[in-house]
């Protein structure tokens, strides 16, 4: 029996209606996508108390009583009903404000109730405010004990689908199983890591007798969940390894020692000359390197990106570089090409807006040799994009590309290139063992010497006048200033006509005392952007207004001001991103959050992040935390969320590295899963990760 094969439309209890219901509001179709539906909560319904127990410090209690002067009062939106809950130790009120007009013809003075909520303080007498209340006799045994809550939606309620009605059809599956739910896991693993077997553990998610076997069922899943993740990720890395050939880069030739001697702006940080070592072993290994490079904004990734580029020179082989956005390949091209090209070494751009002549010229380029290095966006992923030699692949910002787009680059050569690939921002730990377990990764910890922490402040935009005369006193000094508005889509049209209408104001300002500004948005042209940009990189333009298209990669040393209206609608990597625009001069820099007077909860949160740490692996793990693991950016393009069910990478970090050494253990004996007592996990892996894609060539 499958039970992912039962839909769940022909349960008892459920049929059509709250069946389309449930596919469309949580996606759940069989009997198996119910199963794991697990509650988010769970309260305590073990004890019940006397009524002169409680207090209003409880948490949510249940009594047994009967009540009496049930009552509606006042009209319209003011109606409410009241009653008075009593047993034998004294009485309490209980108050509806709505969703009562069902109730009031249920409930009879002779009947005890099990009632259920949370007490608290109003007009100094104790109340309980929208009870639940349930015939004593004829509450389910299933309830007292803990009770599971289950998340739940408006229309889902609409359609009768509250937490306990999901509590119910959970009891009918079981109730209707003929078989204990087939074991996912070997038996000698369950026996050696003293997990619960599964039908257990799922009985007892939904339905705990108490906290010990609760903890356990939670765990078996979580560890099951998270271990099938690795174990899938890092079977990927281990077939890598053995079946792919790399190139070898056997010399530190003279391209690189020449660099290195006479033309290196500045001496490498620790922690760039470590990551370059890990880099250039991994080269020179005869296996095929796929990397990943973290590192905080500002950390120096380019200058690494660099020197890799030459080690790949230095042992006759081509490289290119490639950038989320135009502006950014440019950026990147100027400065590869302004320290490299004493070195006679040949740098090329190929954006969407390369001319024809041009692009050809480049086509002709890497075929024969001749052209050594190829910087650019998407455009160097056609298949007209041919090299004679690829040797090495570096992927900027890498949260911006597709996987697909990134498989793509593996086919330039017939031996598969090394790739490295950087993040904009560091990614939290465990969310990097889960994307990019396949990867080995290095870590650049440590900012270039010098710089002073950006000072970042939270203000309201009523004090936009004040803010404006702070940039004043800056310019004054010579400095040239950011200001960010959120276009999120560029078509929204709302958020456009704040982005104009704030333009005007600070040109209303700056303009009569001198100070030039201009105004970079994705609806201009790229010719256009690249113009703008390059104003305010050469400072004609002190001020730039302008929207997260500015987000990545730019490096301005001289600005050293960062004001972005409407911060509450940032996410905080944005956010942290945008911060690292500043602060790469000497001088010291601020950050200026603005934002409406009143905000949500969680933007309050990020904000105040942002205020108290400049570090971007700390920001990284906050955001993780505040926004779940399906929100961060790049798990949608990677297509490698199998959406966590059970576990939470914000906060299941010490399994998740418990199922890594586990699964590391079992690949380390037998890579593809061909033993005998591993055909589990093979099938498995199988059923879990069904994708169209070949993982294998993705980096
Ligand atoms: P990111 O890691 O964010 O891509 P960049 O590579 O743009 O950072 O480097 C940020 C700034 O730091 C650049 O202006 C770069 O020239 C400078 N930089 C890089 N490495 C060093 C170093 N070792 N010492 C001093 N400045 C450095
Ligand atoms: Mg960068």
């Amino acid at each position: 029996m499958e039970l992912s094969g039962l839909n769940i439309k022909f349960l008892p209890g459920v049929g059509e209606k709250k069946a389309a219901v449930l596919l469309e509001e949580l996606g759940i179709e069989s009997y198996e996508d119910m199963l794991y539906h697990v509650p988010y909560k769970y309260i305590d319904r073990s004890k019940i108390y006397k009524i002169s127990e409680l207090n209003n410090q409880l948490p949510y209690i249940q009594i047994k009583a009967k009540i009496r002067n049930l009552q509606t009062t006042g009209t319209g939106n003011g109606q409410r009903m009241t009653a008075i809950a009593y047993d034998e130790s004294g009485s309490l009120k209980l108050v509806w404000f709505k969703g009562f007009k069902y109730l009031t013809h249920q409930l009879d003075i002779n009947q005890e109730y099990l009632i259920f909520g949370q007490p608290s303080l109003f007009n100094n007498q104790l109340n309980i405010v929208h009870p639940e209340i349930d015939n004593f006799e004829k509450v389910s045994p299933l309830l007292v004990g803990f009770q599971a809550i289950y998340p739940t939606s408006e229309k889902m309620k609409k359609a009768f689908l509250n937490s306990k009605t999901i509590s119910k059809i959970q009891a009918t599956i079981f109730k209707t199983l003929k078989i204990k739910i087939p074991e996912t896991l070997p038996f000698w693993f369950i026996q050696q890591h003293k997990l619960l077997y599964l039908h257990e553990a799922l009985y007892n998610i939904h339905f705990p007798k108490s906290p010990e076997i609760l903890r356990k069922a939670i765990y078996r899943l979580k560890f099951e969940e998270l271990f099938y993740i690795q174990l899938n990720i890092l079977k990927l890395k281990y077939k890598r390894k053995t079946a792919f050939k790399g190139h070898v880069f056997i010399t530190i030739g003279d391209y690189f020692n020449t660099f290195y001697k006479q033309y290196i702006p500045f001496d490498l940080t620790n922690a760039q000359k470590r990551v370059i070592k890990e880099i250039r072993q991994d080269c020179g290994s005869g296996k095929q390197m796929n990397r990943l490079l973290q590192g905080d904004v500002g950390s120096g990734k380019t200058l690494v990106a660099i020197m890799c580029m030459l080690m790949a020179l230095d042992n006759c082989y081509q490289t290119c570089l490639m950038a989320p956005t135009e502006i950014l390949a440019t950026q990147h091209y100027e400065t590869v090409n302004s320290m490299l090209h004493e070195l006679g070494i040949s740098v090329a751009l190929l954006t969407g807006s390369t001319r024809k002549k041009e692009r050809e010229a480049i086509h002709q380029g890497l075929q024969d040799g001749s052209l050594q290095i190829l910087i650019g966006t998407h455009a160097l992923l056609e298949d007209v994009v041919i090299f004679k030699n690829i040797g090495l692949v570096i992927i900027d910002e890498q949260h911006r590309f597709g996987v697909a787009q990134r498989a793509k680059l593996w086919q330039k050569n017939n031996i598969p290139p090394h790739i490295l690939v950087m993040t904009a921002t560091p990614i939290p730990r465990t969310l990097a063992m889960t994307l990019y377990g396949d990867l080995d990764v290095s870590v650049i910890d440590e900012l270039p010497p010098g710089r002073k922490p950006i000072t970042t402040l939270h203000t309201y935009d009523r004090k936009r006048q004040d803010i404006f005369r702070f940039i004043e006193k800056e310019l004054e000094k010579g400095r040239q200033a950011y200001i960010v508005y959120p276009l999120i889509s560029e078509s929204e049209k709302f958020d456009f006509r704040d982005l104009e209408a704030g333009f005007e104001q600070i040109n209303n300002y700056f303009l009569p005392k001198g100070y030039k500004t201009g105004i970079l948005h994705g609806k201009l042209k790229p010719a256009e952007k690249d113009a703008e940009m390059r104003r305010f990189v050469n400072a004609e333009t002190k001020i730039l207004v302008a929207t997260t298209v500015i987000e990545v990669g730019v490096n301005v040393p001289n600005a050293s001001i960062m004001v972005i209206e409407s911060a509450e609608r940032f996410g905080l990597s944005q956010l942290h991103q945008l911060r690292g625009r500043v602060g790469r001069g000497a001088d010291q820099s601020y950050c200026i959050l603005m934002t409406s007077y009143k905000i949500s909860n969680d933007s309050r949160k990020r904000i105040e992040t942002m205020t108290s740490t400049n570090d971007g692996f700390e920001i990284a793990e906050a955001d993780l935390k505040l926004r779940g693991p399906g929100d961060i950016e790049g798990t949608q393009q990677s297509g490698l969320t199998c959406s966590l069910k059970v576990a939470n990478l914000g906060k299941d970090a010490i399994i998740l590295n418990e199922a890594s050494l586990v699964a590391n253990r079992i690949l380390e004996k037998d890579p593809n899963l061909q033993n005998e007592e591993n055909q589990i996990f093979a099938s498995q892996i199988k059923r879990l990760f069904k994708t169209k894609i070949t993982w294998h060539y993705i980096s």
